[in-house]
């Protein structure tokens, strides 16, 4: 039976956070990974936010070096109406800028860096099953060949995405309040990349903001394009090889035909169904980190920067618990998880009904204003000082009423 100090599940970007920080505290850690790496993954427009998790954590260096391609804002189209933002200019005091990558090889130079420090990385290992108790973990897994192996550690913390693994096993999800969507996306070629559209992430709001296009240029002239909608649009745009959503992607007036004889580098993949909520982010023995606890919706890119804060943060409670200390589970991590995470949620809801969309569109938008919803963009969702993270759950609703009635009175002031 191998023993380690700490199993993490998963080497995405809130597997490899935990593992790294750990291994810095001196604690013997293994990862488990099912997937054999590189291995593609949807998630590929980072916020500024996660640069300060993956520095302090040992991890920047590493994907640095590699060159990905720069993120410096982000813009928002809807037919004529253009709003960019840039993270040089907002609010709270953090990191200006990011990355947009390729996941594959993004999660790959994390994973090797990690291994680099010394974390065991277990790669086409599935976690098959988990026992916990008070102060001994059991993990089950399955290797390449089908050998069935057990490892013995203190603590796990499940960081297995999408696979959702502990809140599989322990009965742990709950459903999430938004609606069924999905995406359905390719990497394109993109030779008539324009000096206007940038390099930075551009997303394209339509079908009355029930719908939009993302298109995430990276550095290697390729871009991610991809078509979020309900559930039954992206089914249809998907089917027959992704048909439909090529022919959506040629012709959209907004795209301006930047991509009407792009070739598209793989045949499109689409998902479903993806936002999902979690009863509870830890338990006896184990935390969860990642897409393991709550995912929302991808329309401002917040996935991975949830991950490597609640990768970070789970790893820093794990080590107090390790070291024999009390830790509030629920205060000092899951509520603080779950505020970011509830910012978001207000600005989400913003985006598919349309407040968001009159906000950042209205002709005279204050500067002030600006900075501030653009540091919660940048990911700066726990600073309490800045309005818009504070006031979350009513600002984007009443600011979008006084704007539309202005709206209104102006066209009636114009009529007479
Ligand atoms: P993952 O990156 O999913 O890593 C989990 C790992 O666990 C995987 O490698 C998996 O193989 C492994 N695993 C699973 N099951 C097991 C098992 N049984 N045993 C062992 N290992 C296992 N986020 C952004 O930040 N920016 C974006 O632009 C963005 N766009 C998105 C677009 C769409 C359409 C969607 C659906 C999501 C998007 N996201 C985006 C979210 C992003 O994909 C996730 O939030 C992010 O990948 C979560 O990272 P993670 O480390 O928690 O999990």
């Amino acid at each position: 039976m191998q023993t380690v100090d700490v199993v993490v599940i998963g080497a995405g970007p809130a597997g490899t956070v935990a593992a790294s920080y750990l291994k810095k505290q001196g604690y013997h850690v293994t990862i488990l990974e099912k997937e054999k790496f590189p291995r593609f993954q949807i998630g590929e427009s980072l916020l500024p936010c996660c640069m300060e998790h993956l520095e302090e954590c040992g991890l920047l260096e590493a994907v640095k070096a590699r060159n990905f391609q720069k993120k410096t804002g982000a813009a928002f189209v809807r037919g004529e109406k253009k709003c960019e933002f840039f993270f040089e200019e907002q609010f709270t005091k953090g990191w200006t800028w990011t990355w947009q990558v390729k996941r594959a090889d993004f999660d790959n130079t994390l994973a090797e860096a990690a291994k680099a420090k010394g974390v065991n990385v277990h790669f086409e290992c599935e976690v098959l099953e988990v026992e916990c108790s008070a102060d001994k973990q059991l993990i089950v897994y399955k290797d390449v060949n089908g050998t069935i192996h057990q490892i013995e550690c203190q603590f796990i913390i499940d960081s297995s995405g999408y696979g959702r693994v502990l809140p599989r096993l322990f009965d742990l999800s709950k459903p999430s309040a938004f609606s069924p969507r999905g995406a359905v996306f390719s990497h394109l070629e993109d030779k008539k990349r324009t000096e206007k559209a940038g390099n930075n992430i551009f997303v394209h709001s339509f079908d009355d903001n029930k719908s939009w296009i993302w298109a995430i240029p990276f550095s290697d002239g390729s871009t991610s394009v991809g078509i979020v909608g309900n559930r039954e649009k992206i089914i249809e745009l998907a089917a027959n090889g992704g048909e439909k959503y090529k022919k959506f992607i040629r012709e959209f007036d907004d795209l301006q035909g930047r991509f009407t004889q792009a070739d598209f580098k793989f045949e499109p993949r689409h998902i479903l169904g993806y936002s999902i909520g979690v009863k509870k982010m830890f338990g006896e023995g184990f935390v969860l980190s990642g897409n393991s606890t709550e995912f929302l919706d991808p329309i401002f890119s917040s996935g991975v920067t949830f991950a490597t804060a609640s990768g970070l943060l789970s790893a820093k409670m794990t080590h107090k618990h390790l070291q024999g200390e009390t830790v509030n589970w629920e205060k000092d991590y899951e509520n603080v998880i779950q505020k970011g995470i509830d910012v978001f949620r207000s600005y989400v809801t913003g985006w598919y009904n349309g407040d968001f969309q009159t906000i950042v569109f209205a002709s005279n938008i204050e500067k002030s204003i600006k900075y501030q919803i653009c540091s919660v963009l940048a990911g700066y969702v726990w600073d309490e000082a800045n309005p818009f993270v504070k006031k979350h759950d009513s600002i984007l609703q009443t600011l979008a009423k006084v704007i539309r009635m202005d709206e209104k009175d102006f066209k009636s002031s114009t009529v007479f």
